[in-house]
């Protein structure tokens, strides 16, 4: 490649830092060392909280940076490649969170010329940040308080005219619920409650349009790449997305008894058939090439963080109970910029329509119990309506339902398998009016530490992000992945289930092997996350660091090489590491909640599996070793340099 003078290709080597309280806006530069370093997404992001954010800042303080990242591939042809991150220091853990969301958003928000957005400060009444090639500039929005967040873009691109896309919060953020979504075009950054922190600032959207254009080092060899992801998109390595869905796990994790229920006090739920994908493709199978500019909707974390469908193996398992033909699957969309379309649009009753993710089913469903279809998927959209995190609101409202049934809470009214409880109890969460929904509001962690008593034992919590729908007694690797990550309980950033679940280790004794892949997987979730691609086309690589290397050289102009992408994998997963112990990370937070390791579950075969501390222990100190930390969690020596914050 040519040497070059500008900033990389694809980059624009600045990120635009605004304050709204005074509107104030500055272009923050980014140094090539930087962005080389940390790429863009999560891994930039978690480069401008060390950067920008002051130490042991509260969450929601004006002080407290909220910022959205974009990436080198963003804007080019390349499938799966529009999205961005928002990294934050959450309200829910404390720690960092950075929360992936996709489409129009992305593509926009960079071609203001920036490749992050920084907001500080704290708007005097409540506000739309827009920003364009005129800059940035605050606007007074009385009138979008209380909506929801689809309403909201909906009415302010009404006022803006054309080319504006919008990311905004529900009335849970205004409210500041610790895990409230920011939201674009129905696809959320949904997890650690990055719309709390947006509505801390006063702000209800921020609306970006864009005013330039960025070039890729090799145009020619980015379109060739492009062309041939998009042919091997459509191939087997990415047909269970496709044509089945995320939902597609919920039978397949009922039948290896890896489906949490009843706030973990299962692993398998007898209502699952009702809750699961009709197998019959009643799907309208869109071209999704010729859809490519077609925004759809995702799981929390939209954008190819949702969790991954079942291998067919899997979801082959004998004995599976026979899915419920009350939830027909009717259509598929997907993001901008992808040709594989995972979104799945489900009808249940009375013609109504709702997208489908198994996350969002697992939670509102066997978690709390509840087997009516109609009942989870209206759960499913007062979730969307209100701004609320799908996974923390279940898991929540689980354990809330548990204290009640043992008395710890005075609510007779929530119980396991109750629809209307379910909903009501979203409903409080979000008005925060009454005392239960202001306690339930603060995430499982806080609220345990309110009532007390053992309800702390069986708070379904990792460093206070509440867990997503993998059974760690029966996915060993996976408990691992959950303990140690930095954002908290969470399967975008630890993909270690795929080890459970590929047959090539016992997925209930862990041991040296579910290390290894602990490591692999979160290093690769890293890279992804900050390059960015969409998770659900990891299968179609083959040499995965290498092939990302090339596309990177392609778009930046680097000579980069898979092993430099491995350092910047491993880079990032210490950085966000040193962040958190900033942020007073302690060791017992890489850890899990009591009940799984003092509960052993019963599988169907009489077969007791259990996950001891001492078998967790063991792994996180493999983990610790393998990653060069010291015995407990910290890294061994003084790594500034190394990780480049400087
Ligand atoms: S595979 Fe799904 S989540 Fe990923 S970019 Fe495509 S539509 Fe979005």
């Amino acid at each position: 490649m040519p040497p070059t003078t500008g900033p990389p290709g694809g980059y624009f080597g600045r990120a635009l830092v605004v304050d709204v309280t005074d509107g104030d806006a500055a272009t923050l530069p980014l140094p090539e060392h930087v962005l080389r370093g940390y790429l863009g997404g999560a891994g930039l992001g978690t480069w401008l909280l060390h950067r920008l954010g002051p130490p042991g800042v509260d969450p929601l303080a004006p002080r407290a940076p909220l910022a959205f990242v974009f990436s080198p591939l963003v804007g080019t042809p390349l499938t799966t490649s529009a999205k961005f991150a928002v990294v934050a220091k959450s309200p829910l853990t404390g720690l960092l969170t950075d929360a992936l969301a996709s489409s129009q958003f992305a593509i926009a928000g960079k071609l203001t010329g920036h490749d992050a957005i920084v907001v500080s400060g704290r708007a005097a009444t409540p506000s739309v940040l827009l920003i364009d090639g005129d800059g940035a500039r605050l606007r007074a929005a009385p009138d979008l308080v209380g909506l929801t967040a689809a309403d909201a873009d909906k009415r302010l691109r009404a006022q803006l005219g054309r080319g504006w896309r919008v990311a905004a919060i529900g009335p849970a953020g205004e409210r500041g619920v610790r895990y409230a979504t920011i939201s674009h075009d129905g696809r959320h950054a949904g997890r650690g409650g990055l719309g709390a922190v947006m509505g801390a600032k006063n702000l209800k959207a921020i609306a970006v349009r864009a005013a330039t254009k960025v070039a890729p080092a090799d145009p020619a060899a980015v379109l060739a790449a492009a062309r041939d992801l998009r042919d091997r998109s459509f191939g087997p390595a990415t047909a269970k997305y496709r044509e089945l869905g995320t939902l597609a796990n919920l039978l397949a994790f009922n039948a290896i008894s890896a489906l949490p229920t009843r706030n973990f006090q299962a692993a398998t739920f007898e209502a699952a058939g009702r809750l699961a994908a009709d197998d019959a493709d009643h799907a309208d199978h869109a071209d999704h090439a010729d859809h490519a500019d077609h925004a759809g909707r995702a799981g929390r974390d939209g954008g190819g963080d949702p969790a991954d469908a079942a291998p067919a193996n899997l979801a082959e398992v004998s004995g599976a109970p026979k899915p419920s033909p009350q939830m027909r699957r009717v259509a598929r969309s997907g993001c901008a910029s992808c040709t594989i379309g995972c979104e799945h649009i489900y009808r249940v009753g009375g013609g109504k329509k709702a997208r489908v993710e198994y996350e969002n089913v697992f939670a509102l469903g066997p978690m709390c119990g509840v087997a009516e279809p109609d009942a989870v998927l209206a759960a499913s959209a007062r979730c969307d309506d209100l701004g609320l995190d799908t996974i923390s609101a279940g898991g929540t409202i689980a354990w809330a339902m548990e204290c009640a049934e043992r008395g710890l809470i005075d609510a007779p009214w929530l119980r396991f398998g109750d629809p209307g409880a379910l909903l009501r109890a979203l409903d409080e969460i979000c008005a925060m009016s009454t005392p239960l929904g202001e306690l339930l509001a603060q995430g499982s962690r806080a609220a345990s530490r309110t009532v007390g008593g053992d309800s702390g034992r069986f708070a379904p919590h990792v460093k206070g992000l509440e867990m997503p729908g993998y059974e760690p007694r029966t996915l060993h690797a996976m408990a691992l992945g959950l303990a140690v990550n930095a954002r908290g309980a969470d399967h975008n950033r630890s993909g270690a289930y795929e080890a459970d679940l590929s047959g090539d280790l016992d997925r209930t004794d862990g041991g040296a092997a579910h290390v290894s892949a602990a490591i692999e997987t979160e290093d690769r979730a890293a890279l992804m996350d900050s390059m960015i691609l969409c998770k659900f086309l990891r299968g179609v690589f083959t040499d995965p660091y290498a092939e990302w290397a090339a596309l990177l050289a392609a778009v930046t102009g680097w000579d980069v090489t898979g092993a430099e992408l491995k350092a910047t994998a491993r880079r990032i997963v210490l950085a966000k590491r040193v962040y958190n112990l900033r942020e007073g990370w302690r060791p017992e937070d890489d850890w899990l909640p009591a009940r799984l390791l003092d509960e052993p579950l019963t599988l169907a075969s009489g077969r007791e599996a259990r996950l001891t501390p001492e078998r967790l222990r063991a792994m996180i100190d493999g983990y610790y070793k393998e990653r060069g930390l010291d015995p407990v969690g910290r890294p061994v020596t003084l790594i500034d340099g190394d990780l480049r914050l400087a």
